[in-house]
């Protein structure tokens, strides 16, 4: 099959006309740059770097309040609405968040699953009948991280994971951790466990910077979670300059799961350039998860979204990469493509 339009190819996202040629094993067999008729938009589908999507149940709830009101176990208002929630409720409402990121152009989300191996479980029953790749950084026990596709750790001011970190290892699965979301505290224990990727990093000091520059510990930022949650707002520019980005949608409850929402935020509240917005919310969490999609270039995976680049939102743009990140949205999406 293919797709023709105008293509944002490979890691720079260079617009070209042409056509994308998908094989019958799903992969990129070529990127033909040709004349074309179709006004579409094609580029990597989304990597969603950092969901909480348990909480889907609770959307809205607990307005005003304070983060550790919201979120902080065990009495937090997401703890109390998942304890009085049963397990089919809690699962249609994970999938029907599922449902929306994949036609928002999500090909996967890395889910930071709370609720041992039952949560990991929760998520494959979720998934089930979406293309969507729903993956699992399971908590609690290390039998929780076997089942998923790595451990996703809540912070260190919580529990030492010195442990599950080995593990983690042993079992060549990512581990990435919250770290320096109300304060720095957290941060370089955080960092001595050495892990795959850091979420959150509002508040890091130079020393922490220095520490990114050195270890190019991937972070995930969610400027959206942490406006709701008024803890501030990364230093985006000074840790890109340092280390690679992600870009993540955080819990259901605070925020929708749309990468084109986080994506305008964050380029209206920084000062980074659309084409590094775009990488963060497509190869890097790709990376970050050893995916083998995340850029439209031969030999990938195809996971694409297109887009209809004459919607009355789109038409005339005249920079594609700019209309995409700063202003595109989910009524823009023609189809997601799941090889
Ligand atoms: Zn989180």
């Amino acid at each position: 099959m293919e797709r023709t339009g105008t293509i944002l190819r490979g890691r720079e996202f260079d617009p070209i006309e042409g056509r994308v040629v998908i094989g019958d094993d799903g992969r990129i067999e070529a990127i033909e740059e040709t004349s074309v008729e179709s006004d579409d938009i094609i580029l990597p589908a989304f990597v969603n770097a950092h969901t909480h999507i348990g909480d889907s149940i609770a959307k809205e709830a607990g307005g005003g309040r304070s983060l550790e009101e919201l979120v902080a176990p065990p009495d937090g208002l997401k703890h109390r609405l998942l304890r009085a929630a049963s397990r089919d409720e809690l699962v249609s409402a994970m999938a029907r968040s599922l449902s929306f990121m994949q036609q928002a152009g999500t090909a996967a989300c890395l889910d930071f699953r709370e609720g041992d191996v039952e949560g990991v479980r929760m998520l494959v029953d979720a998934a089930e009948g979406l293309e969507i790749d729903a993956l699992s950084f399971a908590r609690g026990s290390v039998d929780a991280m076997h089942a998923g596709d790595g451990f996703g750790a809540s912070g260190t001011n919580d529990a030492n994971f010195d442990q599950e970190r080995r593990a983690t290892r042993e079992a060549d699965k990512p581990f990435g951790i919250h770290a320096g979301e109300v304060d720095a505290s957290d941060i370089n224990p955080a960092l001595d466990l050495e892990p795959d990727f850091l979420v959150h990093m509002v508040h890091p000091e130079p020393l922490h910077l220095d520490r990114l520059a050195d270890s190019e510990i991937p972070v995930v930022v969610c400027p959206r979670s942490n406006l709701v949650t008024d803890v501030g707002l990364s230093p985006y520019d000074e840790l890109n300059e340092r280390t690679t980005l992600a870009l993540g949608t955080d819990n259901v409850m605070l925020n929708s799961p749309s990468m084109f929402r986080e994506m305008e935020f964050l380029a209206k509240l920084s000062e980074l350039p659309a084409d590094e917005i775009l990488r963060m919310a497509t190869i890097n969490g790709a990376e970050i998860a050893d995916l083998e999609y995340g850029l439209v270039e031969s030999g990938r995976e195809a996971r694409l979204l297109v887009l209809d680049g004459d919607s009355d939102n789109l038409a005339g743009a005249r920079d594609p990469v700019r209309a995409v990140v700063r202003r595109a949205g989910v009524d823009d999406v023609r189809e997601v493509v799941f090889g």
